[in-house]
């Protein structure tokens, strides 16, 4: 064993979540390295975040300007780059009249952002959040995400209620067509919302593709509904674009998609690059609402200069390199291959997904639909042996599904290694 690992096992508090058995040393592109030197194609864009792909050159200039400008000033001090990124996100990104933003350093931060703002804004405190969603781990963020990784930590946030997320492969109304069933859930969610409310609401949160709960797109009227009953409730619509802002779904975010705009958005993965950068915008009447009323927030890293250079970099390279419309091409080849693979793969129940995020569940068989855990883990160990990183996500209640998102600059011939790679891996499972 190397100093290094043996270091680790020793010195490093173990986080949950799958952990790979060896160290990591270098990521440039689609490839990460580990320290033996071995190469994997990363199919997970780390944590989602590498989406102009890993240490692009723009990112490392970006990050040279800054160590030749500043890395870090007081809170109070604005640095240019985070002004002008402000007006670059208004101006070529944010839909509707969103136009007011505060960059922060993570996404779960940006959910605690943005439900300050909300509580702030209309003086309630209930939110309504969709079951399957994860807007992050910290104490307000994980009150309105799935309750999985929120038991063992003691009392949540009060005032958090649930609408059943849309899921047209297991439904909780069979029978009805897909926009009919979302629409039915979000109903009879409102009603019981309504009857135990105190009439303190504040928001409604949503991720516009349910990502860590199964890699579930909405339907379109689905959206539009939770934007009336926001407004018919006095509340705010916030979308965590953390995984769909600037192209990773084909369009320039979740909202230009849905073609609904929300009172507060926020940003975070895909802004940074691999760096941690976040970002809440809203609109000039809401930030002056809430300013009036004293609206604080300031960590040691808000207004970072060094993140928002890297934003601004990665912001250019998007819209230099194309790669909204990357997204769908790319998307459009690994989507066809994939469904190769379900013709032929009976465990492959499902292939679903917008741009380059994408989900592939697996399940024992195609009749029953019942969840192919032990499928799901061992293959993607052997994805892994044979040189490709893939994440499961694995909940009882919601099934084994791949989500496969590779950066948007990853090629035909990147995709097709990694279709192949799969596709062993399959095999080899099932014999
Ligand atoms: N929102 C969404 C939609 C996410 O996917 C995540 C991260 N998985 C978060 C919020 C939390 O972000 P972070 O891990 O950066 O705190």
């Amino acid at each position: 064993m190397s100093a290094f690992l043996k270091a680790a096992e020793d010195h490093l508090v173990r986080y949950g979540g799958d952990a790979f058995p060896n160290l990591f040393t270098k990521a440039k592109g689609t490839v990460v390295t580990d320290s033996s030197g071995r190469e994997y194609l990363d199919f997970t864009s780390g944590q989602m975040c590498a989406t102009i792909g890993h240490n692009h050159p723009a990112i490392v200039a970006a990050v040279h300007r800054a160590g030749e400008k500043a890395f870090h000033f007081f809170s109070g001090m604005i640095p240019e780059s985070v002004a002008e990124l402000a007006q670059v996100l208004a101006d070529d990104w944010l839909p509707g009249d969103l136009s007011k933003t505060i960059f922060i350093n993570t996404g779960s931060e940006a959910t605690e952002v943005a439900l300050r703002m909300a509580k702030m804004y209309t003086g309630g405190y209930e939110v309504l959040a969709l079951g399957g969603s994860w807007h992050g781990i910290t104490g307000g963020a994980s009150s309105v995400s799935m309750a999985s990784d929120r038991k063992g930590y003691g009392v949540p946030a009060p005032g958090v209620f649930v609408i059943p997320e849309p899921n047209p492969y297991r439904p909780y109304f069979p029978g009805l067509d897909e926009e009919a069933a979302a629409l039915a859930n979000l109903d009879l969610a409102l009603k019981l919302y309504d009857m135990q409310s105190a009439g303190k609401g504040a928001a409604i949160i949503v991720e516009p593709v349910i990502s860590a709960g199964g890699v579930l797109v909405p339907p379109r009227a689905f959206m539009q509904a939770l934007r009336e009953a926001a407004d018919a409730r006095g509340m705010l619509l916030i979308f965590d674009e953390a995984q769909t802002a600037f192209g990773r779904i084909g369009t320039r975010t979740g909202a230009e998609y849905f073609d609904v705009v929300p009172d507060i958005m926020t940003m975070s993965k895909t802004l940074g690059g691999g760096l941690p950068l976040a970002a809440v915008s809203t609109t000039a009447a809401i930030e002056e609402d809430i300013h009036a009323k004293h609206f604080t927030y300031y960590t040691s890293h808000v207004s970072d200069p060094l993140t928002a250079e890297v934003g601004l970099a990665v912001l250019e390279v998007i819209a230099r390199e194309n790669l909204v419309a990357r997204a769908n091409e790319m998307g459009a080849y690994l989507r066809g291959r994939l469904e190769g693979l379900q013709q032929r793969y009976d465990v492959i129940g499902d292939v679903r997904g917008l741009g380059l995020l994408l989900g592939v569940e697996l399940v024992t068989d195609r009749e029953s639909r019942s969840p192919a855990h032990a499928l799901g883990a061992l293959t993607t160990r052997k994805c892994f042996e044979k040189g490709l990183s893939m994440n499961i996500r694995r909940r009882p209640e919601r099934g084994s599904v791949w989500r496969i998102a590779p950066p948007l600059t990853v090629s035909t011939d990147e995709i097709d290694q990694a279709v192949d790679i799969l596709e062993a891996a399959l095999r080899e499972s099932l014999h």
